[in-house]
């Protein structure tokens, strides 16, 4: 598809960031090129306009810049899955572990029902522990994890065997 080689042609790779040793996969030129954003939207929308999605959960904060043009554009409410204190109503937790120590993941109670069909967005899956905290939230008040779509897969971490039997949908694959 001559979209994902546009798409994947925009993201910068800027070594050593945020510590040596790491290729950081950096989105942000993607979102200079409007095409390229565009595309990356639509592949999304393309994929799930037909699947009685209900609700888009974006993981903070690059969850943030995908999701809700998708949510708008399938008809799906938008719901931001934030770092701690960040929510002012009630919310539920998840921590997970990071390389280093653990992270906490929060949801307003309320936002997702337990008839919910749900689509989790974020840029990237490196190990799948962010995205395994964004499932466990959604799953907890009973909903349904449909799919998790990123838009980079750095495949060599095997994210995606740690999400057990939710499939993931990516547009590139990095190492
Ligand atoms: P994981 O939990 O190890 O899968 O890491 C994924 C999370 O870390 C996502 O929320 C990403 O936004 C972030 N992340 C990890 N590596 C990168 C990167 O190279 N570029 C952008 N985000 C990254």
């Amino acid at each position: 598809d001559a979209r994902i080689k546009r798409i994947a042609s925009t993201i910068r790779v800027i070594p050593n960031f945020p510590k040596p040793g790491i290729m950081f996969q950096d989105i942000t030129t993607l979102l200079l090129d409007p095409t390229a954003f565009r595309d990356t939207v639509d592949m999304f929308v393309e994929r799930y306009r037909d699947k009685r999605i209900s609700v888009v959960a974006g993981v903070e904060a690059r969850g943030f810049i995908f999701g809700p043009p998708i949510a708008l554009a399938i008809g799906a409410k938008f719901v931001p899955l934030r770092k701690p204190k960040k929510l002012p109503g009630e919310v539920i937790s998840e921590e997970y572990t990071l390389e280093y120590g653990t992270d906490t993941m929060e949801m307003h109670v309320g936002a997702v029902q337990s008839n919910d069909r749900a689509l989790v967005i974020d840029d990237l899956i490196a190990t799948g522990g962010t995205l395994c905290a964004a499932i466990n939230l959604i799953e907890r008040v009973g909903a349904e994890v449909v799919e998790c779509g990123c838009v980079i897969e750095l495949t060599d971490l095997k994210g995606r065997e740690k999400l057990g039997n939710r499939p993931l949908f990516v547009l590139v694959k990095g190492t």
